[in-house]
C-alpha cells in the first residue's frame, strides 16, 4: 500500500459568473469530478481520470470548453487543449482547433502518438480526422448564450476579452502518478488564430510526479508569461505544502504582472489545492472513499 488516497480536482473556469448561476457552475464540476473519480478507481490511472473530467465539462454548454466554447470576432470556433502525464512528461495539445466535440480526446491522440507535442489550425485538424475523429457541425457546439456574449462585445456592452469558465483537471492515482488536462473556447471575440495559454505546456497545464500538477484558468496573455502551472508545481517540488503552493504561485502572478486567474494543482502525495484571485472560480475535489466537496 502506498498511502496515497486517490484524488482528482477539477474547476469549471476563473472569472465572474452571475451569483444566480454559481451553484449550477459547482453542481457542474462536482459531476465532472465524480465521474473522474470512477474512472480513476477503475483503471487505476490519473491520466484517465483528467480526460475524463473534461470530456464531461466540454460536453456541458455550461462552460467555455467544446459544446458552448466562446466565439471569435469572426463568431468561428477555434479551441485550445491539452494534456500532461507526470511520469514521462508526456504532453499534447491542439491549438486553434475548428469545432471538434472533444478537443481533449484529440490532445491525448498527440500526446499518445508522440511525433509532435502541438498541432494547430487546419494541421490539427488534418490530424484529428486521420486519427478518426469526426468534425463537429458548427451549429451543434455554438450556444445561444455565446452568440449573446460576442454581439455584447460587439456593441460594447462587455468588455472584449475574458470569456470565463474554461475547464481543467489535475489527478493524482494511488501510485502517486499525476496528470492535468485543460481545455478552453479561449477569449470571447478574440482575434482569429489567437492562442491563449491552454495549449502551452507550463503556462495552462503541467504534470510532474516529481513535483505535481497544475491546470490553470484566467487571461490567458498573463498565464503564459507567468508559466503559471510550471510555477506552481515548482513550489510543490521544493516541499511546500499544495493549498500554500497554490496560493503562493496565485499571489506572484498578481503581484508580479497584475495576473488575473485561478489554479487547482495536486502533489504526488495526493495533498490538492486550489486558489484564485477572481471574484469566482466553480471546482469540485472527489477523493476516493469520501464525499465530493465543491463551490465557486
Ligand atoms: N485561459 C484561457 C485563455 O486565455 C481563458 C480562461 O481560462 O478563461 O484562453
Amino acid at each position: 500500500m502506498s498511502g496515497i488516497v486517490p484524488v482528482v480536482v477539477v474547476h469549471g473556469g476563473a472569472g465572474d459568473v452571475p451569483r444566480a448561476k454559481r451553484p449550477v457552475h459547482a453542481e457542474g464540476c462536482k459531476r465532472a469530478a465524480e465521474a473522474a473519480r470512477e474512472v480513476l478507481l477503475e483503471t487505476g490511472r490519473a491520466l484517465d481520470a483528467v480526460i475524463e473530467a473534461v470530456v464531461r465539462l466540454e460536453a456541458d454548454p455550461l462552460f467555455n470548453a467544446g459544446t458552448g466554447a466562446c466565439l471569435t470576432s469572426d463568431g468561428t470556433l477555434e479551441l485550445d487543449a491539452s494534456v500532461m502525464e507526470g511520469g514521462g512528461l508526456t504532453f499534447g495539445a491542439v491549438a486553434s482547433l475548428p469545432p471538434f466535440a472533444h478537443p481533449i480526446r484529440i490532445a491525448e491522440a498527440v500526446r499518445a502518438d508522440g511525433r509532435h507535442a502541438c498541432y494547430a489550425g487546419a494541421g490539427a485538424a488534418r490530424f484529428a480526422t486521420e486519427q478518426g475523429f469526426e468534425p463537429a457541425d458548427p451549429e451543434a457546439l455554438v450556444t445561444e448564450a455565446a452568440r449573446e456574449r460576442l454581439a455584447k462585445v460587439k456593441a460594447g456592452r462587455a468588455d472584449a476579452g475574458w470569456a470565463g469558465s474554461t475547464v481543467g483537471a489535475v489527478a493524482c492515482d494511488a501510485r502517486g502518478r499525476v496528470a492535468a488536462a485543460t481545455s478552453t473556447g479561449g477569449t470571447v471575440g478574440k482575434r482569429p488564430g489567437r492562442v491563449g495559454d491552454t495549449p502551452i505546456a507550463g503556462a495552462g497545464t503541467w504534470a510532474d510526479d516529481d513535483a505535481g500538477a497544475c491546470s490553470a484558468t484566467g487571461i490567458g496573455e498573463h498565464i503564459m508569461r507567468t508559466c503559471l502551472s510550471k510555477s506552481a508545481c515548482d513550489l510543490l517540488r521544493a516541499g511546500v505544502p499544495a493549498q500554500e503552493a497554490a496560493d503562493a504561485a496565485i499571489a506572484a502572478f498578481g503581484r508580479r504582472i497584475e495576473g488575473r486567474g485561478g489554479i487547482v494543482v495536486v502533489g504526488p502525495d495526493g495533498q490538492a489545492g486550489l486558489s484564485r484571485n477572481t471574484a469566482t472560480m466553480s471546482w469540485a475535489l472527489a477523493r476516493a472513499g469520501e464525499g465530493t466537496e465543491f463551490g465557486f
